[in-house]
């Protein structure tokens, strides 16, 4: 098995430069009126974790947004643009529409004509026989009912599963609190990454467009850094699209557990041997010093689930109370009720799943993840 994943540069966010950057990646996997048919649905499923402007690489930026949306009206397609945002919490699209605004997404729906999906409003259940641990998925009717799903996720770390590309972007196809609920019934990072590639076999883009223009690293999703990487990724393989993304910064693909398994399982393909690069040779794309928020370990993750153990091992949530504005973002969207504020806001590390959800909510950098020494020495 082979894939062919396309890879152009674009060093900036000019809507000029991207607009000429997505046309040759689209033309590199076979044009866009391969994908989208006149008179199709288009979802763009976008990331739009948390309220955050463009420029912090938190969300899809709206440059690459725009050009997609400019292409599907090419095609003749009906563009939707949306996601279920992880900040939302339960289904509430003021939050929802307050996120797109704030992300540029809004205005680029506005000007150029694009509907402004909200994927938590209505969701319908889905089944895959071959799933290994997850068999049931509620997902989001817009994807389930769209025409033609384009994939357009944002080049960024995870506390959880390292790096979120093209297969962590689907999980915003669960909506609302389906998503807590995924966290709390997938607390470690192996299962988690198999409960992901369970659900990838159920919702599959059709087309993968990964904005790495300027990544996150660090503390990412939300608090990392932007990191200039200065492409675009696309291909019909959503895993070959996050083995080529990872390799770019620096990671062996296989050290990320959705690529491993989704390879290992048929999904797509991993090995960046057998992935026909069209567009930039890789080499030349690579960046140097990507920093990695350095995960718990996924070997102390699936073998040593006794509690004690995790404790000896694993990253826990710490506040960093200088930062903390008592928002209670933390507190509301903590899947096992391990929060709460006792004057500070406190951890409960018996109840705490070590799903990193809080870090990754967290509008104010208040949340840091840190490993015990022994767990440091030994991953
Ligand atoms: S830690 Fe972050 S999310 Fe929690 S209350 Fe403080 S600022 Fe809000
Ligand atoms: S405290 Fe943070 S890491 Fe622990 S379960 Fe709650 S959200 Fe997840």
């Amino acid at each position: 098995m082979t894939s062919c994943v396309a890879l152009v540069k674009c060093e900036n966010y000019n809507q000029k430069d991207v607009d000429s950057a997505i046309s040759e990646v689209l033309s590199n996997v076979g044009g866009i009126k391969k994908y989208v048919k006149k008179g199709n649905r288009v979802l763009l499923k976008v990331n739009l974790l948390a309220p955050a402007n463009s420029e912090d690489a938190v969300t899809t930026h709206p440059s690459m947004v725009r050009a997609m949306i400019r292409q599907i009206k090419k095609a003749g397609g009906i563009p939707h643009v949306g996601d279920c945002s992880g900040f939302e919490g339960q289904k509430n699209r003021k939050k929802y529409l307050a996120i797109c605004q704030k992300a540029g997404i809004s205005k680029v729906c506005k000007e150029e004509g694009a509907v402004i999906a909200h994927l938590s409003s209505e969701s319908s259940e889905v089944t895959n026989k071959n799933g290994r641990a997850f068999k049931r998925f509620t997902v989001s009717k817009e994807v389930i009912e769209s025409d033609v799903l384009i994939s357009m996720p944002k080049l960024k770390t995870h506390g959880l599963t390292i790096f979120t590309g093209a297969i962590k972007n689907n999980f915003g196809c669960i909506p609302g609190l389906g998503k807590a609920k995924m966290h709390l019934r997938a607390p470690e990072a192996e299962i988690f990454a198999q409960m992901l590639v369970d659900l990838a076999g159920v919702v599959k883009p059709d087309l993968v467009v990964m904005d790495a223009v300027v990544g996150m690293e660090g503390a990412g999703p939300r608090n990392g850094k932007p990191k200039h990487i200065g492409a675009i990724i696309a291909g019909k393989d959503s895993v070959a699209v996050d083995a080529v993304a990872s390799k770019i910064i620096g990671m062996n693909p296989f050290m990320i557990a959705t690529t491993r398994m989704a390879d290992k399982q048929g999904l797509g393909v991993g090995d960046i041997k057998k992935i026909k690069i069209i567009g930039e040779p890789i080499k030349k794309m690579c960046v140097k010093g990507f920093e990695f928020k350095k995960a718990p370990s996924s070997f102390f993750r699936a073998h040593f689930f006794l509690r004690f153990v995790r404790d000896l091992f694993l990253a826990k949530p710490v506040l960093v109370a200088n930062n903390c504005k008592s928002c209670m973002t933390c507190v509301n969207h903590c899947p096992a009720g391990a929060i709460s504020k006792k004057g500070v806001i406190v951890f409960d590390y018996k109840k705490c799943i070590r799903c990193y959800c809080c870090q990754e909510l967290c509008p104010h950098n208040a949340i840091e993840l840190k490993t015990p020494l022994i767990g440091k020495l030994i991953s």
